[in-house]
């Protein structure tokens, strides 16, 4: 991050290391840590919110850095099913980590480290094994401090690696639960050690039933009192609701939650999340954390590049329809699109940048399996078939692609969306009509997608958790090609996370019959993006890697904006 005042808060002076534990401590104590927590209910927004709040700071002229404690056993996030937990969203070390993070790197416009992510399992985990490894010295260890107390080390260790002036801390989960209390405890200890620079944000929540007409203050009253009650005392609370706070409930809030009224900060429903920064500055946010912070040489919060980016999302007046097709839509009766949320933000950043207003479509591939259904697919300008796994909907996203490759309508494929690719085009032009990947059929007689070899050691000892190619890689691009005219670069690095590759035994009669491999790592053995020339084909690019976890609001990503080009193209031409 460049920032210029961001060495400001650093220890006055290097002294020459003498007394290496000393320099650490005094370097530590020089770190200001905010704790973000929630009350009421769960997804009011606090990823959001603890992103809101680093940016503004940021914005000031801190150097901010942000970490996510989700409350789970699991080690990473990479082992859960979307529908239950959301997008796993991959950092350049190849963490598996909550969505929330992918709001921190994209509000920050930063690259966070492995650090900046931990869950119960990856706590209890490290504390076992250094109680394994003799580490605790014959010490009794207990739950309560050696859990807190490791989450406090990781705490400082990644604002130390970070060189942050200030380091967000979202807190998963509601304040009440039983699963989030030893991290808690570990902002209480952090506040008896710092007092001057801990600050509690509290992102709660105040219905407005409808029955009565009011909003209504009590649950936010009871949920200041339960993180009372774990010895943590809220010194903001952001007050999410329908919409804005008025004085007297700012009052009420203020009265009985313990916290100042200018400290109660309206956080009411807005048009984007995007707008949440600049709302929160409505109430001087701000400058509140500034004082509760004791922070100095603070400059005045400065979001106008962000504020013009977020302006562009509101103005920009055309209209660009994506098709999306996918699998993991659909929980109970709701339909949950935070499964793929970097590559819907990825859409939005370049469709903005092109001054259009993308309306997307949740598209079941499932649907694509019966005849007569593909016909659809025309009233589209683009579709994306974003990452996925296992059989579900297979042949209705193969029978899509084969659709859009016919009929020159612009693709993007993610991952499982460039396998498919290849898939696609070895039936349908190399006539291979039994050509699969491993995963679907792992005895099938053409495996154009196979595992790499050091893949079927690990899935035959059922060693899943964290074993994928996962995170930041090189790769080259094939000069001339359409992917390379997007780029304008010939290395990039991006971010993956699959278990199963082209299988190189194809690649010579895939290309011999059209398909381009445009990109593929430096030593040429993996291929890490098919497409079509784009004399043959307006755009139908795939890449092994999820491009949409590189997508930034001031930044957006080459392939979704040519992508978006491409499709706003195919809308000039259909509407003309
Ligand atoms: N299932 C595929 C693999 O494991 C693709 C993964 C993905 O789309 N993220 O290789």
């Amino acid at each position: 991050m460049n920032n210029s005042r961001g060495t400001k808060n650093k220890p006055e002076k290097k002294t020459p290391q003498k007394n290496k534990k000393k320099t650490t401590e005094k370097k530590v104590r020089n770190h200001k840590y905010i704790f973000v927590v929630g009350g009421v209910m769960s997804g009011v927004g606090k990823g959001v919110a603890s992103s809101s709040i680093g940016l503004i700071l940021k914005a000031r002229g801190f150097k901010v850095t942000a970490i996510k404690i989700d409350p789970y056993i699991n080690v990473d996030a990479g082992t859960m099913n979307p529908t239950e937990h959301g997008e796993v969203f991959v950092l350049d070390s190849g963490l598996e980590t909550d969505q929330d993070m992918g709001n921190y790197e994209r509000f920050l416009n930063t690259t966070l480290s492995g650090k900046n992510y931990m869950t119960t399992g990856s706590v209890y985990l490290s504390v076992i094994q250094k109680e394994r490894n003799l580490e605790y010295k014959g010490k009794n260890v207990e739950v309560v401090p050696d859990i807190p107390l490791e989450a406090i080390r990781n705490i400082e260790q990644a604002s130390e690696d970070a060189d942050a002036d200030i380091t967000i801390i979202e807190i998963g989960g509601t304040v009440g639960e039983y699963q989030n209390i030893l991290f808690l405890e570990a902002a209480r200890m952090m506040k008896t050690k710092y007092p001057d620079d801990v600050a509690v944000v509290l992102v709660s929540y105040l219905p407005v039933p409808s029955s009565v007409g009011e909003m209504k203050t009590k649950p936010t009253q009871h949920a200041a009192r339960t993180l009372n009650s774990a010895g943590v005392f809220a010194d903001i609370i952001l007050a999410r609701s329908s919409v804005p706070l008025d004085d007297k409930r700012k009052e009420k809030i203020a009265t009985f939650c313990n916290v100042k009224k200018e400290h109660v900060i309206s956080a009411p429903n807005v048009h984007s999340i995007y707008d949440v920064p600049t709302n929160f500055e409505r109430d001087n946010l701000g400058s509140i954390l500034s004082h509760v912070l004791h922070l100095k040489n603070g400059q005045k919060t400065d979001l106008s590049q962000f504020e013009a980016f977020a302006k562009r999302g509101k103005t920009s007046k055309k209209k660009v329809t994506i098709g999306v097709v996918g699998k993991y839509f659909n929980s109970g009766e709701f339909v949950l699109s935070d499964v793929y949320i970097s590559v819907i933000e990825a859409i939005k950043f370049s469709a903005y940048h092109h001054g259009a207003q993308p309306e997307i479509v949740y598209l079941s591939a499932r649907d694509f399996e019966k005849p007569g259904t593909l016909k659809k697919l025309a009233t589209y300008d683009g579709i994306i078939v974003p990452g996925g796994f296992g059989s579900t909907g297979i042949e209705g996203k193969i029978n899509v692609i084969k659709y859009l490759r016919t009929h020159n309508i612009p693709y993007l494929g993610l991952c499982y969306g460039m396998q498919l690719m290849v898939i696609e085009y070895a039936r349908n032009v190399l006539k291979i009509k039994d050509a699969t990947t491993r995963e679907i059929n792992p005895k099938g007689k053409h495996l154009v997608i196979d595992v790499m070899h050091d893949q079927k050691d690990k899935i035959a000892r059922a060693q899943y958790g964290g074993t994928m190619r996962l995170g930041s890689y090189p790769a080259k691009l094939k000069k001339g090609s359409h992917t390379h005219s997007l780029y304008k670069r010939h290395a990039i690095q991006e971010r993956h996370r699959h278990r199963y590759e082209v299988n190189p035994e194809y690649v010579e009669q895939l290309e011999s019959a059209g398909l381009v491999f445009s990109g593929r790592s430096p030593d040429g053995v993996l291929m890490e993006i098919a497409e079509l020339p784009k004399n043959d084909h307006p755009f139908f690019i795939a890449t092994q890697f999820h491009p949409e976890f590189l997508a930034r609001p001031l930044d957006p990503h080459p392939l979704f904006t040519g992508f978006v080009e491409a499709s706003l193209k195919r809308k000039r031409k259909r509407t003309s």
